[in-house]
Formats: structure tokens, sequence, C-alpha cells
């Protein structure tokens, strides 16, 4: 079942979102040659406690991995999701770094990504990052009431396949309110096996681009989390917390 939220409920979601709007700026701002993954995280957690704030990462548990142990994910290049920041993981000129976050904050929760250039990067890397910026902006255009999923999915579709890149079909966005991961799942791709719901008043959907340059295959590696692309290319994220109103989408996790 897909939970709809009420205005009410749609304001907290918005200070949840807002939160983590304001770490994802500090973290853009952080990034640059020398610092470490493990530096973002340290400052991320520290605005989370001072917003009273809990993380929705950090603690989050899978059956086959275990409990996540950060409130980012940082993922750096090949990386696709889920990296693990780590002291020893210093960034350099010419990575593109993947940072994904949520909070929960009064109970509801806010989720976004974004990919952040180290320095100068490749062409094809500039590239990657403004095609998948770019579908996700699509994609939050469709989610109006009296759309369908599928009109989503097919939007970040459409803008990947036609620039040449792939589409990581391992990983997809969801639903999210008081939980991070509500139904429906939001594949970045038209499943059609999947269903393909009417899009209505009061849904938030995370819609999260994961795009690699190269082959779509993924594979996650012997730490259980991180997701890296098999062929060793690149990989770009980004993603909003999106709600869907009478006056259209309304992106949560940006002013
Ligand atoms: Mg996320
Ligand atoms: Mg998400």
């Amino acid at each position: 079942m897909i939970v709809r939220k009420s205005m009410a409920e749609l304001e907290k979601m918005r200070a949840a979102g807002l939160l983590v709007w304001k770490i994802l700026e500090e973290m853009r701002g952080m990034v640059q040659e020398g610092v470490s993954t493990y530096d973002l995280e340290v400052k991320a957690e520290r605005m989370m406690q001072d917003a009273g704030a809990k993380s929705a990462f950090k603690g989050y548990s899978t059956a086959s991995a275990g409990k996540f142990p950060s409130v980012l994910c940082t993922s750096v290049n090949e990386e696709i999701v889920h990296g693990m920041p780590s002291p020893t993981k210093i960034l350099k000129k010419g990575d593109i770094v993947s940072i994904d976050t949520g909070v929960q904050l009064h109970g509801y929760f806010g989720d976004s990504a974004i990919t952040v250039a180290v320095g100068e990067i490749s062409a094809e890397a500039q590239k990657l990052m403004d095609v998948t910026r770019e579908s996700l902006e699509l994609a939050i255009e469709k989610a109006r009431p009296g759309n369908r999923l599928f009109d989503i999915c097919g939007a970040v579709e459409r803008h990947v396949v036609s620039n040449g890149f792939s589409i990581v079909r391992e990983f997809v966005g969801h639903g999210i309110g008081t939980q991070l991961h509500e139904e429906p799942q939001v594949p970045n791709y038209v499943d059609r096996r999947g269903e393909n719901p009417r899009l209505k008043e009061g849904m938030v959907l995370a819609i999260e681009p994961m795009v690699n340059a190269g082959k779509p295959g993924s594979r996650v590696k012997a730490d259980k989390w991180t997701a890296v692309t098999e062929d060793g290319k690149a990989s770009a994220h980004f993603e909003h917390t999106v709600a869907i109103t009478a006056n259209g989408p309304w992106v949560l996790t940006r002013p």
C-alpha cells in the first residue's frame, strides 16, 4: 500500500528535507582535494545532532550486510552507492564523489543525494554528472497527480539512454514518510514486470537515478555494502524527496 500524507505531514517532511539539503550543501562546500570521506561524516553527524535529528542510515540494517556504520554514504568514482566513509579514503583531483544522506526528524524522513567534482574532472565525468542530474529533474517534472509511476521511470531512462550512459538496475528509488523505505519502488527504468500505480496527491517519492558511464552491471564488494560498477567506470547519483501535490511536484529536499 502506498501511504499518502496530509499537508500537516508534508510540512514535517519539509523540515526533515531542508535539514538534509543544508547538510549536503555543507558537504558540497567541504569537498576538495585532501579531505577524507570521514571528515565529511564527522561534520554531517554533528549537524544532525545539533538539529535534534536522527540519522536515517547509521544503524540501518539488512539481513545480508548487517548494520550500516555511517550517517553518509560516500561513493567515489566507480563506487555507485553505499560507500562507507573512511579516514583513509582521501579525495583527489579528478574524483567524483556521490554523497547520499537521510535524517529522521519529528518522526518523518528526508533523503537526498548529490555528486560533487573534486577539482577539475574529465569531460566524460562532467557529462555523466550533468545527465544524471538532468534525468532527475525531468523525472521530478512528471511527479504530478494523474500521471503514473512509469512516467517518472521513463523520463530518467530516456534521458540517460539517449546520452549513451546506462542505468543501474539493482538499486531503485522508493516511497518515503514515517519509514525510510515505503512503497512503491521507483526504478530508474520502466520495469514492465512491476506495478504502474497512478500518482496521487500526498504521495512522496525519493527519486534517485544511479547512472553508469559504461555498462550497467554492478557488484557489491567484500565489505557487503559498497556497490561498484563491474567495468570499473564511473557512476553518478542524484536524489530528491518529492511530494506530489495539487500544485505539482514539491521538492522537499531543496528550498
Ligand atoms: Mg538516499
Ligand atoms: Mg533513497
